[in-house]
């Protein structure tokens, strides 16, 4: 008898359906399987006849052919047992093969018929959703991920039987549901750290919150333990909660990476922080087959590069694309794919190799060697930073002062007015942030009083810019002037723009 069911291949971030058929039929005792697969999806066999044997079902001896179409995507991964069981088990006719139309399943078995969780489940429902199926079973552990989706069934199941059960018997698995909209209608209850805790270093919390605002790229440079991740892990927090559309996009992106919380979606930000010594692969994403990268995990978030000169040159000079196009290309014989990394880039520097530079009683290094410590970031990617804030080491009287710190709230405030005004500036054009202007426009959208402009040609000059850091400043100085809600740029503006761009030979 013949049988078939759906279920998904993961192919980078996407889901594809794929169509599991099985036919059993008399003659020499066999398993096959065939549908272009992996070395994983092959071992299924042995998993899915022994979990249908310890679930307590038999079957006798047959030809069983299996196979998984369409033949020209690469199927991976555990996924694909419980829909070759539940295929198999109909078509030996434990029960009609007609009540799998429009069902959708997917999960790994364990020799002993339990169902595991397996990765990429959140656009898996999506993407079955999409075929017009009515309703899926999934593994007990992805079930909260599944039923983020609205729209369609979802079940979770534990084991094997439980499944079987619910096609034969009266015995129903759960529906899950979660109602996304009433969600989202709440405030989450908030994991990240405060900015509260952070005592002084008042500049370089400045400096996070301009960058906020206008989704300005930043680079902090300072001492060893003067709190520059501090303050980096603490700007997810200051940036606007994701709405549905967003997490859900975020979200499908961990789900593949099997990095989503026990929620099943994400609310707040990401924030990333991969250590220096990350291999360019796990930093932009690739593999075998695909995975996404620190980059794309980072997606509407942000990355924290934390020791900028000591990753490897490779690794930053593949940032260059993604930091110009919001994604990544990556091309393998199997097809290309285009994973989402639209981040904000938070890096933070020592002034030196021993970090404590130009403090000459502690910081024995060489001229020459700070240099080239410092050099080791590329301009091309030093380009692409629009605020260098200095971290200094934290006063005494700072640091014993009794809180009177701005909250993560106070700012964020502040943040969102601003990003606001930016959403009516920039509605029907192609951008979004200040930070996406480039110099054609910067005239249009950032009007200056004349003053201003005689101030800048006189930076210009004294600080030796060029045309690019220029531009910077301008566009700094547009956010500085959001966050105080003036349309128009004024001297103060500038000043602080200034502020926090070095002379160019001094980067
Ligand atoms: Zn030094």
């Amino acid at each position: 008898m013949f049988s078939k069911v759906r279920s998904a291949a993961i192919c980078g971030i996407e889901s594809r359906i794929v169509s599991v058929e099985v036919d059993v039929a008399n003659g020499l005792p066999q398993f096959s399987m065939v549908g272009f697969l992996n070395a994983q999806v092959r071992e299924a066999q042995d998993r899915v006849r022994t979990a249908i044997k310890n679930s307590g079902y038999s079957l006798a001896p047959k030809k069983v052919t299996v196979n998984l179409a369409p033949a020209d995507i690469r199927k991976s991964g555990p996924g694909f047992d419980l829909p070759i069981a539940v295929a198999v088990m109909a078509s030996y006719g434990f029960f009609p093969g007609d009540m799998l139309e429009r069902i959708f399943l997917a999960g790994e078995l364990g020799l002993d018929g339990s169902i595991r969780g397996i990765c990429g489940v959140l656009g898996m429902v999506l993407e079955a959703r999409r075929a017009g199926c009515e309703s899926c079973i999934i593994p007990e552990a992805n079930v909260r991920e599944g039923a983020v989706i609205q729209g369609i069934q979802v079940f979770g199941a534990g084991h094997l039987k439980e499944v079987v059960e619910h096609f034969i018997s009266c015995r129903k698995l759960h529906i899950a549901s979660i109602n996304i909209e009433e969600m989202f209608s709440e405030m989450p209850v908030r994991t990240m750290p405060d900015f509260a805790d952070i005592k002084g270093q008042h500049t370089v919390k400045r400096a996070a919150e301009i960058a906020a605002a206008g989704m300005h790229n930043l680079l902090i440079s300072g001492t060893p333990g003067s709190g520059k991740t501090m303050i980096a892990s603490r700007i997810p927090g200051i940036l606007p909660l994701m709405d549905i559309e967003e997490s859900l996009e975020v979200s499908k992106i961990h789900s593949v990476a099997g990095l989503l919380p026990s929620t099943g979606i994400l609310r707040e930000r990401p924030f990333r922080m991969p250590h220096h010594t990350v291999s360019p692969v796990a930093l932009t994403g690739g593999g075998g087959v695909p995975r996404p990268g620190e980059i794309s995990l980072a997606h509407r978030g942000v990355l924290y590069l934390d020791e900028l000169p000591e990753f490897q040159k490779e690794a930053l000079e593949i940032l260059r694309q993604p930091l110009e196009e919001g994604e990544i290309r990556i091309s393998r014989n199997s097809g290309q794919y285009v994973f989402p990394a639209d981040f904000m880039l938070v890096a933070s520097r020592n002034p030196c190799k021993c970090g404590y530079y130009p403090d000459r009683t502690r910081c024995h290094c060489h001229e020459h060697e700070v240099m080239r410590y410092l050099h080791k970031i590329s301009r091309p990617l030093l380009d692409r930073i629009d605020l260098h804030a200095e971290a200094e080491q934290v006063q005494y009287e700072e640091l014993v002062q009794e809180s009177g710190e701005e909250t993560t709230a106070q700012i964020r405030k502040r943040v969102l007015a601003a990003q606001s005004l930016q959403k009516i500036r920039y509605d029907g054009s192609r951008f979004r942030f200040n930070a996406e202007l480039t110099a054609a426009e910067l005239e249009h959208y950032c009007p200056m009083e004349d003053e201003v402009k005689a101030q800048l040609k006189h930076v210009y000059e004294q600080k030796r810019l060029t045309a690019r850091s220029y531009h910077k400043v301008i566009k700094v100085a547009r956010t500085i002037a959001d966050l105080e809600g003036c349309e128009v740029i004024g001297l103060r503006h500038l000043g602080e723009a200034v502020y926090y761009r070095p002379a160019d030979g001094l980067q």
